[in-house]
Parts: C-alpha cells; structure tokens; sequence
C-alpha cells in the first residue's frame, strides 16, 4: 500500500493577487496559508482587511510581522512587537486564533523564535526548500518547493538554509532533473510518498501574477489531487494530522 500524501501549500506576502491564489485552490480542492504582514516596508500593497476576513472563512491566516521587515537583530522590544501586535491585528480582523507564523525572508534565530513563541504563536515556517518531511520541531516547519522557476544554481544554493542531508541532495537531484515546474512537482512528491508523505507547496501571488503562472498552479493541484490523491490541509492541520503539534 502507497502512503496517502498530505499536501499543504503556503503564501507570503499578504499580496492583492493572494485572492486569485485562493480562487485557483478553491477551483481544485486545495486548501492553504496565508501568512499576512500588517504592511510591507519593500512596498508592495497588502489585503484589504475586509478581504483577509473572507480569506480566513475557507484559509487558515497565518503571521508575517508587522513591516515585512528581517526580524534577526532587531531590539528585543521591537522584535516582540513586530511579532506579537501584527498577530492582534489579524486577530481583531479575523476573529480567530492565529497559531502560525512565517519568518520574514527566511531569516531567523534562537531571539526570533523565542519571540514567536512568546506571542503565543504554536509553530512556525521557515523557506528552507527541498524538504520531504518534517523536522519535528514546530518552530522550524520545512518546505518541499517554492512554485517559481529557480535556476539551478538557485536550487543548490538552498542547502544553505537548513542544512544538508542525505535527503535534501536527494531532493535537490530530484528537482533538477526536469526545467518544468509541474514536473518537479511529480517527482518530489512521488519522492515525498516514499519519505514520509508530506508536500509543502508555497510561494508569493506576486510572483505568480508577474510570471502569469496561475496555469501552472492549477497544473500542479489537479496533478497533486487526481495522480497523488493528495489530501490537502492548511499548514496547521498538516501538522496536526503529522502529530508534530496537539490539535
Ligand atoms: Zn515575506
């Protein structure tokens, strides 16, 4: 028997294209995150809150700090604030609990962390790619693949995050054996059923938008669901349902 794969997929960046990002999941069956910054100090515009409002009755709505800005060596007040008041905000607006949170540009460390947890959030995501299963800790969740066209070059150099194993260089081998994304997408998750079962799909509607890869998202989805039989969760529930959090 084939282990079932749970597909979860995640979106940074609060960006207004994050409603067509939802459309497209929505179309295919998929669920998601998406992790929200109050504003973004790089200049892109953020949701409306009456849209984060209607993301979060079908989307699980996750943390991103409050400027979108490198939290590493920030004061320790102005860490815990970034991190603790952009987690009110959208808890005013949604009116539930928000329990995940993603590390601004992957950049973090023991202070960020503690922060994170400290504001009462239960885990956090990192963007330490080519990952087929999890590590347990949930202040360190792992994903599988960005959907965007890195170069490989690029690739190679995401073992910087998170560290090389045995298994990253295997899916790293596995990524850069096909130039398409849908079909680095059937050969990790192929790989993933052999690893564990867990395929965590993310990337930035603005990217999508820029790159016109909404086709390919549906591609990959209806892929993921029909061949894979993927069930798919929010990042929360995936790890609830991968026991690395209590529900
Ligand atoms: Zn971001």
């Amino acid at each position: 028997m084939t282990t079932p794969l749970i597909v979860t997929t995640s979106w940074d960046d609060g960006y207004p294209a994050d409603v067509k990002t939802a459309e497209v999941l929505a179309s295919c069956g998929a669920t998601g995150t998406f992790y929200v910054p109050t504003r973004n100090a790089e200049g892109r515009p953020v949701l409306q809150e009456e849209t984060i409002r209607e993301l979060s009755c079908r989307f699980e709505i996750g943390g991103h700090s409050i400027d979108h800005i490198v939290l590493t060596g920030l004061s320790p007040s102005e860490l815990d604030r970034q991190v603790r008041e952009n987690k009110q905000w959208l808890e005013s607006i949604t009116t539930s609990p928000v329990r995940g949170f993603c590390y601004v540009r992957g950049r973090y460390n023991a202070a960020v962390t503690e922060a994170v947890r400290n504001a009462g959030y239960a885990y956090a995501r990192t963007v330490e790619n080519l990952n087929a299963g999890l590590t347990g800790d949930p202040y360190r969740v792992p994903v599988t693949l960005q959907l965007y066209p890195h170069s490989p070059l690029a690739y190679a150099k995401m073992l910087r995050h998170g560290g090389v194993s045995v298994a990253r260089l295997k899916s790293l081998w596995t990524a850069l054996s096909s130039r398409d994304l849908a079909q680095r997408v059937e050969r990790l998750a192929m790989a993933s059923r052999a690893a564990g079962g867990y395929f965590h799909l993310w990337g930035h509607s603005w990217e999508l938008e820029e790159l016109n890869l909404w086709n390919k998202l549906r591609e990959v989805l209806n892929h993921l669901a029909g061949d894979h039989g993927a069930e798919f969760l929010t990042n929360h529930d995936a790890l609830v349902r991968l026991r690395v959090l209590e529900r």
